[in-house]
């Protein structure tokens, strides 16, 4: 039954509100456990497809993002910062987990990213931020995409997080065939009713298809009302986006109001979206106790020209290992304790932010799995290096690349979509990152010892992964 989108948000807002107040209430962890009085709430903005070259901060010129320069001015902007994969739902699964999506199943080279007829998700043996920290007393929010299995037993509700609200998956699935025009022209005369996804509020589907004209703005209302609802207790806020993923869309105010078109609108609001955090964050005297991360899940989809982003001066996108397909913009914001206005090129990934939390609430990191990240909180707060000099780069479900420091290594390289057939390297492509940002000159030849040193590092790691049920492939 498609429902009026006008009649159903408040009552969407208001049950996804007190739901989440209920939950809290009736859950031992939160009044059983004293969080440690250091660690700060913790908002968690992620969007989708937006590349490394999308912001004004990171050197866009006519996309217009004074909020998020604002936040990277007011705190640390990473050069260097990774997601842990370069599609959606592998990327996602890592930084729930800060682990890598081959070690629990979450990636597949024949499914890259899970669908509406998947029946498989996250598994529940996995711990997620949420759970990490609902156990040390935070109340749990999720709003926007999830993307790690829409069935309820993979659900934010069923992974750790006390409310949800928002898409379960790609704001591009669900197509329905009968409207508008075929293939990738919907795409690029984008209507909110040609995709049936669902906007759902906990396990409840509650308009169908939304209407993602107003995702972003209903998105921010949420997740606005979740912190004021919380302000006197931690709190952890996981705020994905779905856009700017194709199909996009912007609300009234923002539309044809970017000088870059559509894709620009798009970003504008998410824009004028992380303002309105900060913001309540201000006007509830909470932003010093509240570490805000911004970062995007994989870089940006350019195949779909100028509806996808940029990537700036690195090479390749969305999909792909060369460098765009995984370096993304990374902000964090956390006034008063990590200082205004310092960049830095060490090198940080999405899936440190949970080994990095989980060193703020004092809780040690479980001893019976493998943790890819490292704990960030001496780069945070200014008393030191990034600990983590090494990233791994798979393409789904193969390893294909290494990092470390400035060197990177390719076994294999591949655009991100349309190119059918890898390019082998051997001997490997080896690029140095600091000279040459965007993989163009190969020097492989000249560096014969760094080519013998990475290559050892990669099988080493290929070492410590063992074989898992793929999530993705699972129907
Ligand atoms: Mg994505």
């Amino acid at each position: 039954m498609r429902v009026s989108c006008r009649g159903m948000l408040v009552p969407a807002l208001l049950i996804w509100i007190v739901v989440s107040g209920v939950s809290r209430a009736s859950d031992p962890a939160s009044s059983e456990l004293a969080p440690n009085a250091q660690a700060p709430n913790v908002v968690i903005i992620y969007c989708d497809d937006l590349g490394y070259g999308d912001l004004g901060c990171y050197g866009h010129p006519t996309i217009k993002t004074p909020n998020l320069d604002r936040m990277a001015a007011e705190g640390l902007k990473f050069t260097s910062f990774y997601s842990a994969a370069p599609v959606c739902t592998p990327s996602r699964a890592a930084l729930m987990t800060g682990r890598l999506p081959i070690r629990n199943g979450m990636c597949s080279s024949r499914r890259r990213v899970l669908f509406p007829d998947s029946a498989g998700g996250l598994p529940d043996s996995e711990i997620t931020i949420a759970e990490l920290l609902k156990q040390n007393g935070y109340a749990t929010g999720c709003v926007g995409k999830w993307h790690l299995g829409h069935h309820p037993q993979f659900l934010p509700t069923a992974q750790g997080f006390d409310a949800y609200f928002g898409i379960p998956y790609s704001n591009d699935m669900d197509r329905l065939n009968d409207i508008g025009p075929r293939g990738r022209q919907a795409f690029l005369e984008p209507d909110t009713r040609y995709w049936n996804v669902p906007l759902m509020s906990n396990e409840e589907i509650i308009e169908r298809p939304a209407d993602q004209n107003t995702i972003t703005r209903r998105y921010t209302e949420a997740s606005i009302e979740f912190i004021q609802a919380h302000r006197d207790k931690p709190f952890f806020l996981y705020l994905a986006h779905s856009m700017p993923h194709v199909p996009l869309f912007a609300s009234e105010r923002f539309r044809n109001t970017s000088e870059r078109g559509l894709y620009g609108d798009v970003i504008e609001e998410i824009d004028w979206s992380v303002g309105q955090i900060l913001q309540t964050l201000r006007d509830e005297g909470i932003e010093e106790q509240t570490l805000v991360f911004f970062s995007s899940d994989n870089g940006p989809w350019l195949v779909f020209d100028l509806h996808g982003g940029s990537a700036g001066l690195l090479r390749g996108g969305k999909g792909s290992t060369w460098e765009g397909g995984m370096r993304v913009p990374g902000i964090a914001w956390w006034p008063g304790h990590i200082e205004a206005g310092r960049v830095t090129s060490d090198m940080a990934c999405t899936m440190d932010l949970f080994v990095t939390l989980s060193s703020m609430v004092g809780q040690p990191l479980p001893d019976d799995r493998a943790y890819d990240g490292f704990d960030l909180t001496d780069l945070l707060m200014g008393t030191g290096p990034s600990t983590r000099d090494v990233m791994y780069y798979y393409r789904d479900d193969r390893l294909l690349a290494v990092r470390k420091g400035p060197w990177k290594m390719h076994l294999e390289t591949q655009a991100g979509y349309g190119q059918a057939e890898p390019t082998v390297h051997d001997p490997p492509a080896l690029y140095h990152l600091g000279y040459d940002a965007s993989e163009k000159n190969d020097v492989s030849a000249a560096n014969p010892e760094v080519v013998t040193e990475l290559r050892s590092m990669l099988e080493q790691h290929a070492g410590t992964v063992e074989p898992v049920e793929s999530q993705l492939e699972r129907r």
